[in-house]
């Protein structure tokens, strides 16, 4: 059986590029890279690509817009495909992870890295400090948010949206909007994730799929155990807060790992379920941040290569570098092994990167490289002997131009 990436990363934030880039790329010269896919259900760069996220150090700042166009930059370049669509659940059967989305589609990879953020990300970036705020900036700092914003009338309501957590401020947000100087105007407590016993008369527990408006927030189409629904509103407060607190994602781990919840990963981002790693805010421990979602990234990004590495040779690949292997150096020392008959070339680079490879000589070999055919099939086909095929293969795959998917029952 064949699948659709060595990887599946879920999540297309920094943490989650930069583990495909580092799978795909994995920057040394003898390799055999991963193929990998994302899937994101929203704009790539996740919380990065909002305006107000810059990477800073006291004295220094890279802008949002940098950091947004260096990390897609890099995709496009190493042609790593993405999906749009929205992760609902993530299963194993036998060695494939299988990785269903909300449109109905099921993608197989050997393994998973889960880079889901704080939470599911739909449309919000459009509307941010368009009529949506989030809270941020400190305890205090959001008591005097909070009164500003319950001081104007909201016409017809300020909804206000967050994990279960938000119920740490509803009481909050209903004492100040009662009392002088608070509007009065129509609150509407929006809880993701939320259950049964959350509804009260201005509490609804359900998924935002969609904010809409022309140019500023006018409404939201909320799931609910019962169906859609389009609520109007005049502003939107994100309680960004409650998401820090308790992520949610929609994502059912049916991997016995937390769903909505922070997942526990090792120091090299592996969890406790074999191929399956984690990286960014979505990890449990630590401060949420760009650095850590991209230094996480990295690790999960290497940490899988070794995964996969081993799962198609039966070896850990040595890495020179980042983790230097203890062994004697031998002269005839050879970094990759034997490409098995049976491996799948499938292609990683672009059709006229790989053309301009493989001049001169057999350019049709192109026609096969789809992780079905196998070498032997690709050879029978081609009519050249085995060994002068898988030289050819292997000069495109120290390239990084191919992979090899293996046979999976
Ligand atoms: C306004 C703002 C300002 C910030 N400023 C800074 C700053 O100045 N410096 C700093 O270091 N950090 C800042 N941050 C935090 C920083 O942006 C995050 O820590 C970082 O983006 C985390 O990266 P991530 O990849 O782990 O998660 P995210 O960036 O949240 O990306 C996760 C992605 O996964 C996707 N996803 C989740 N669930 C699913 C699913 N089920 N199916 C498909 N896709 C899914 C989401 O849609 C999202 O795009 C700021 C954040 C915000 C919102």
């Amino acid at each position: 059986m064949g699948y659709d990436a060595d990887v599946i990363v879920i999540g297309g934030g920094p943490a989650g590029i930069t583990a495909a880039i580092r799978a795909r790329w994995v920057k040394r010269y003898k390799a055999v890279v991963c193929s990998t896919l994302i899937i994101e259900n929203a704009a790539l760069g996740g919380l990065a690509a909002w305006q107000g996220c810059h990477f800073t150090g006291p004295g220094w700042k890279i802008p949002r817009t940098d950091i947004e166009s260096l990390l897609t930059g890099d995709l496009k370049d190493l042609h790593i495909p993405v999906h749009a669509g929205r992760v609902v659940r993530v299963a194993t059967q036998g060695a494939l992870k299988r990785v269903y989305t909300a449109g109905g589609k099921v993608f197989t990879s050997l393994a998973v890295i889960m880079a889901t953020g704080i939470k599911v990300l739909t449309n919000e970036k459009s509307y941010y400090g368009k009529g949506l705020e989030i809270t941020s900036m400190g305890y205090e700092y959001m008591v005097e948010h909070l009164r500003a914003l319950l001081a104007k009338k909201w016409n017809p309501r300020l909804i206000v949206v967050g994990s279960p957590k938000l119920h740490n401020i509803i009481p909050l947000i209903r004492d100040l909007n009662r009392k002088p100087g608070g509007a009065g105007s129509d609150v509407l407590f929006v809880i993701e994730g939320g259950s049964a016993n959350d509804a009260e008369p201005d509490i609804i527990s359900g998924w935002v799929e969609r904010y809409i408006g022309k140019d500023v927030v006018q409404g939201m189409i909320l799931q609910m155990g019962t169906g859609q629904k389009e609520i109007l509103c005049g502003g939107v407060l994100l309680d960004f807060n409650s998401y820090e607190m308790v992520p949610q994602t929609r994502v059912d781990l049916a991997l016995g790992l937390p769903g909505n919840d922070f997942i526990p990963v090792d120091a090299n981002m592996r969890t406790s379920v074999p191929g399956v790693l984690a990286a960014g805010d979505v990890t449990a421990g630590g401060y949420n941040s760009f650095s850590r979602a991209v230094s996480q990234g990295i690790a999960a990004g290497l940490s899988v290569y070794e995964d996969v590495f081993f799962m198609k040779f039966g070896q850990k690949p040595p890495l020179f570098a980042y983790r230097p292997s203890d062994f004697q150096l031998h002269a005839d020392y050879q970094e990759l092994p034997d490409i098995g008959d049976h491996m799948r070339p499938y292609a990683l680079g672009k059709p006229d990167e790989i053309l301009k490879a493989l001049q001169p000589g057999n350019m049709n070999v192109i026609d096969y490289l789809n992780g079905q055919e196998t070498v032997e099939t690709i050879g029978q086909a081609m009519k050249i002997p085995l060994p002068s095929l898988k030289e050819k293969l292997l000069v495109l795959a120290e390239k990084k131009l191919i992979t090899f998917h293996i046979e999976v029952s």
